[in-house]
């Protein structure tokens, strides 16, 4: 990861220091103090194109932006929160108001940053993609850094939890399918984070909601994901209550992008941990999602809603936390094989 960021060549750096440069006289020329102010929200308030006195010259590494803390704040007493959903990271600075950003701007570079702003106390950084924020407090200055997931992990991965908000899939006895999904899919977020490590994990949604088809794909295609894994439960053609069960995976059989391998994989863990029957591998096609992910995809249907047997089981924290732990396996072998 340090060596990726240290390979930025002698040239981009003279030019980055020319743009900067150029910038700021620029700036300074054409914009008095009170056109900055009616600029309340612009990047350009807040911000200046200084060194940040973190060390300069080729081959240093140098935070991509800083920030001089009010004196006496500590590490602790900052918090920075990426919502990479919403392409937003949120620092919250205490006496950092306004004011104080005025007479001490952030320093560094604005790749990646559409604007800052002040909301409600918080400082909100909008960004032009979803970035890992490596953030450091060192002799009373915050610094920032804004990683590409391909910079920081050797694996990604979307997990969707399929439905959401209004969207509720299936419904059979008043078991709603978005619920089961979500259920699992935060089972599942617990075993990756209890293993932290070297894969990158987003989500499409953690809670009750329903982003858009568009907006789960882009955020698979933001990061590069080498699966969007989405999670559903099945029912019957005709929705009525039969004897068909068991787990079934899905992929878009018109590609070749290993997403049929990828299926395999998620189905043969996830039915081995239920003990359900493996139905097999469906064209997934004819599915929007599937066939329009730029990205490998797989949609894991982990039981029969119109099944009885298998819905009282997809009702229970045990039988959820073992289609978690198959999802998770999986997820395992599919970086390990990377
Ligand atoms: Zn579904």
């Amino acid at each position: 990861m340090e060596k990726k960021i240290l390979m930025v060549s002698t040239a981009s750096l003279l030019s980055l220091l020319l743009a900067s440069l150029l910038v700021l006289s620029e700036f300074s020329v054409a914009h008095s103090r009170e056109a900055r102010r009616e600029q309340m929200e612009s990047l350009q308030l807040y911000a200046s194109y200084g060194d940040p006195g973190t060390g300069i010259g080729i081959g240093v590494r140098r935070p991509q932006l800083s920030l001089e803390l009010p004196k006496g704040l500590e590490e602790a007493g900052v918090s920075v929160e990426n919502d990479y959903r919403k392409r937003k990271v949120i620092l919250h600075i205490p006496e950092a108001g306004e004011d104080y950003l005025d007479g001490h701007p952030f320093v560094g570079r604005m790749d990646h940053i559409k604007g800052i702003r002040m909301e409600d106390g918080l400082l909100e950084l909008a960004m032009d993609g979803v970035y890992e924020v490596q953030s450091s407090v060192e002799g009373g200055w915050l610094h920032l850094d804004f990683l590409a997931p391909w910079q920081v992990y050797e694996t990604i991965i979307v997990i969707d939890a399929g439905h959401g908000g209004s969207a509720s899939g299936d419904t059979k006895q008043q078991v709603m399918e978005k619920d089961l999904n979500l259920s699992i899919v935060r089972r599942l977020k617990s075993l990756l984070e209890e293993d932290g490590g070297s894969i990158g994990v987003y989500y499409t949604r953690t809670e009750d909601e329903n982003p858009s088809f568009e907006q789960r794909l882009q955020l698979a295609e933001a990061v590069r994901a080498d699966v969007f894994l989405s999670i559903h439960c099945h029912s019957s053609g005709d929705g009525q209550m039969s004897e068909e069960n068991g787990t079934e995976a899905m992929y878009d059989e018109e590609k070749e992008d290993g997403s049929r391998q990828l299926a395999e994989i998620f189905l043969q863990e996830v039915s081995n941990s239920l003990g359900s029957k493996a139905n097999g591998l469906f064209p997934g096609n004819r599915d929007y999602v599937l066939r329009s992910s730029r990205v490998p995809a797989v949609s894991v249907a982990v039981g029969y809603m119109t099944n009885q047997e298998e819905l009282d089981k997809l009702k229970t924290a045990e039988y959820q936390g073992r289609a978690a732990q198959g999802l998770y396996q999986a997820i395992l072998r599919m970086a390990g094989s990377q």
